[in-house]
């Protein structure tokens, strides 16, 4: 029985130019909890992908002309629909997802305040008048929204990796075709309905869903009509649609995978220090691009923290969003269970120890137990890998120095993460850090109004903050002569 089909926002086809679009084929969307099927929906191809790519070209000219208070108006009024729909929203996330109620609430807070602060921000996209050289000449710039953007999404924020992309390239004057991951596209699609209530023009929002993302993001990324491509999800997949995009040139943005550490200093506060490491590691079920996923924890107070963290985990509640008070819900899928059971495989092999969990949930499905692993090294492959689940392993260090090696070890600079208080202390690591975000004595680091993303092979490009509209925008020199 499809459980959610009490839900007005929910939605099978697919949006394209202001149509809702069927398609040949559907595929199922699971409730990654217990399986149950939740909607059929439309398995498009390449050419509703192309569809999309003309609708999103046609509606250019009008969306660009219309002025960013214009622009801002209906973001505004998107923004409000969603915040009106917070719980309905929620459902759908928890649904399609399986986090816990109170997270998919916070998701749906923290994805609209990201349409709230584009809107806004998108009205001071400023030029510049530049001092000229020569007497007979004034030199000045243009900042105006690059084109088309493609959208490509993962399912572990299934609301707010969409708007954190989607926000700011509309704020822009941009339009935009987006591709939900296979796993969540009823939030997708959700977001396609409230837009089209808050008003938004046939063409200027486009979803496509489907299962055949090789094919779809073949034509996404060859369309010259295209101009830039943001993307969320994998390293491996970025680096793909990375070279694909090269024929084309198109402004790239990637968030791609990451593997932060999160270093304890012996002058730490305990507590702090656990309440931190809790959230920055267990939030998503561990499935979160910035979670910790090396626990760096120094010869001082290794012990102290590794039973505290440890009895903390242990207490957590494991179950499915639709039961109250459950604070860790399933993972996506069984391939995500089998990648934590092959790191705490490898990790017991070579000699770490099993403080607190180390197997499937007696629930049975997608269930994993919180886990926390002691002794663990950097030769093991939960030290070098995203585990992406709900996996601690406890990392001992002897200084700073051998602290800030370990961390900055490896391809990838997300996030990072340190207790500390001694205020030299934290202007040193956080210098010395190899991240795009670093959490200092703080383990919830995301905001709309703060520059989310990585260096190294963690990506490219900023969303958020000021910056995250620089990503939607070309600066165009306009040279006027002969004054
Ligand atoms: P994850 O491991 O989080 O699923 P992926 O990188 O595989 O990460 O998926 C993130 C998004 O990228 C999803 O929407 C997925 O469908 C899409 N995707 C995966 N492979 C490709 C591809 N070859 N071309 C375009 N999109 C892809």
């Amino acid at each position: 029985m499809n459980t959610l089909s009490h839900s007005s926002l929910l939605r099978e086809q697919a949006y394209i130019n202001g149509q809702w679009l069927s398609g040949a084929q559907q595929f199922a969307v699971h409730n990654p909890a217990s399986g149950a099927l939740l909607a059929q929906v439309a398995d498009l191809g390449a050419a509703e992908t192309r569809a999309a790519i003309a609708a999103a070209h046609a509606a250019l000219p009008a969306w660009q002309k219309l002025t960013a208070k214009q622009r801002a108006a209906m973001l505004q009024r998107w923004h409000a629909l969603i915040l009106q729909h917070q719980q309905e929203l929620a459902d759908l996330i928890s649904q399609e997802q399986g986090k816990p109620p109170a997270e998919s609430m916070g998701e749906i807070a923290y994805g609209a305040s990201y349409i709230e602060w584009f809107a806004e921000e998108g009205k001071r996209v400023y030029g510049e008048v530049i001092p000229c050289p020569f007497a007979d000449k004034r030199l000045v710039t243009l900042r105006q929204g690059v084109g088309v953007v493609a959208a490509i999404t993962p399912w572990n924020f299934p609301h707010a990796m969409i708007t954190r992309k989607v926000a700011p390239a509309l704020a822009a004057g941009c339009t935009v075709v987006l591709k939900p991951a296979a796993e969540t596209p009823l939030s997708a699609l959700a977001l396609a309905a409230l837009a089209e209530q808050a008003g938004l023009p046939p063409g200027v929002f486009n979803v496509v869903t489907g299962t055949d993302a090789v094919t779809i993001g073949a034509e996404l990324t060859s369309s010259p009509l295209v101009r830039a491509l943001s993307f969320t999800g994998s390293t491996a997949v970025g680096k793909l649609l990375m070279r694909q995009c090269a024929d084309t040139v198109k402004k790239l943005g990637l968030e791609l995978g990451g593997n932060a550490p999160f270093i304890v200093f012996d002058d730490a506060d305990l507590d702090a220090a656990v309440q931190g490491a809790l959230f920055a590691k267990f939030r998503n079920s561990g499935q979160t691009c910035v979670c910790a996923n090396r626990l760096l924890v120094q010869d001082g107070i290794y012990r102290a923290f590794a039973e505290k963290l440890a009895s903390a985990v242990a207490a957590l509640q494991v179950g499915p969003a639709s039961e109250a008070g459950m604070q860790q819900g399933p993972l996506i899928s069984q391939a995500a269970v089998a990648k934590v059971q092959r790191h705490i495989a490898n990790a017991v092999s070579l000699g770490a120890t099993v403080l607190t969990g180390g197997a499937a949930h007696a629930r049975g499905g997608n269930f994993f137990q919180p886990t926390v692993l002691a002794d663990v090294t950097e030769q093991m492959l939960v030290a070098q890998e995203e585990t992406f689940g709900p996996l601690a392993p406890l990392i001992r260090f002897h200084d700073e120095a051998d602290a800030i090696r370990l961390a900055n070890n490896g391809e990838s600079g997300l996030a990072a993460y340190f207790y500390s208080r001694d205020i030299g202390r934290c202007w040193r690591v956080a210098e010395a850090i190899e991240a795009g975000m670093v959490g200092i004595n703080e383990g919830a680091i995301s905001t709309e109004v703060a520059p989310f993303g990585g260096i190294k092979q963690s990506g490219l490009g900023r969303e958020g903050g000021r910056a995250g509209l620089e990503e939607f925008i070309e600066t165009k020199y306009l040279c006027f002569g002969g004054i």
